[in-house]
């Protein structure tokens, strides 16, 4: 029987210090400001978080309170002013591009908004790629893992298709299995529902459910309140804060 769940995030990068108090994320102080020709605009500011394995976790506010800058710290995509970010372990602040992809591949499954498949490849294909890049699982292994994947979000039956031949919230739950191939604990994602009507959004949520059922840990972005109140605790940004 293969383990489809790890029990704690693995970081892919050696030595890395681990000051989270026992949390898997946590963010000290946090401040992101942003440089433009017009000036500096600060869209997080002293951000303090403290997030635990199992947590399902939404993050609302207006458009422009800081939300996608918030994920893109917790991902490494983008890295803080000032502050410190632990993630399963690692010093995502203290890390360099080089180590920050390694450590994402392996911790931090990603799914964005607008499904970003490779349209050219199938949706097996798709959701195998991150394996054929991980070097974590053999290539037997990596098309019954992600076959595996396909059935847990329930589009088995079109994983030889190309991804413009599903719905909407089909290709979503594509994304999603592949944010799952490397196995990591964490799925973070940015507005997974905002291209999706409500019933296909429902669904999605009804996943996540599930996969927080399984161990994983996911924070949503959302500007939907209904979907954000399906989570177990949301938290709520204003320009760039967190507030109650
Ligand atoms: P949200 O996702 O909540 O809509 P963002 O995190 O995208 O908010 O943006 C927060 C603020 O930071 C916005 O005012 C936005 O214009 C600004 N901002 C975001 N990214 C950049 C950037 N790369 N350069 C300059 N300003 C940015
Ligand atoms: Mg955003």
């Amino acid at each position: 029987m293969k383990t489809f769940w790890n029990k704690s995030g693995s970081n892919g990068s050696g030595a890395v210090k681990y000051k989270a108090n026992g949390h898997l994320i946590a963010f000290n102080q946090v401040s992101k400001i942003y440089e433009t020709s017009a000036g500096s605009f600060t869209a997080l500011r002293d951000v303090d978080l403290r997030i635990d394995k199992g947590e399902f976790v939404s993050i609302v506010g207006k458009s422009g309170s800081g939300k996608t800058t918030l994920i893109n710290m917790l991902t490494g995509i983008d890295r803080p002013s000032d502050g410190e970010i632990y993630v399963t372990g690692a010093a995502v602040h203290e890390l360099d591009e080089g180590e920050i992809a390694v450590w994402r591949g392996k911790n931090v499954g990603v799914v964005f908004q607008f499904f970003q498949l490779l349209p050219t490849l199938s949706v097996l294909e798709n959701v195998r790629l991150p394996m054929d890049f991980g070097g974590v699982f053999d290539r037997q292994e990596r098309d019954d893992r992600a076959m595996h994947l396909l059935e847990l979000v329930g589009i088995e039956d079109q994983a030889d298709a190309l991804p413009a031949k599903l719905s909407g919230g089909q290709q979503q739950r594509a994304a999603i299995a592949r944010a799952l191939a490397n196995d990591p604990p964490i799925i973070a994602t940015d507005e997974p529902t905002g291209n999706l009507d409500s019933h296909s959004s429902t669904k999605i949520i009804r996943l996540f459910e599930d996969l927080v059922s399984r161990g994983k840990t996911i924070l949503m972005v959302t500007h939907d309140d209904e979907l954000a109140g399906r989570a177990m605790r949301t938290i709520r940004l204003a320009d760039g804060k967190v507030v109650l």
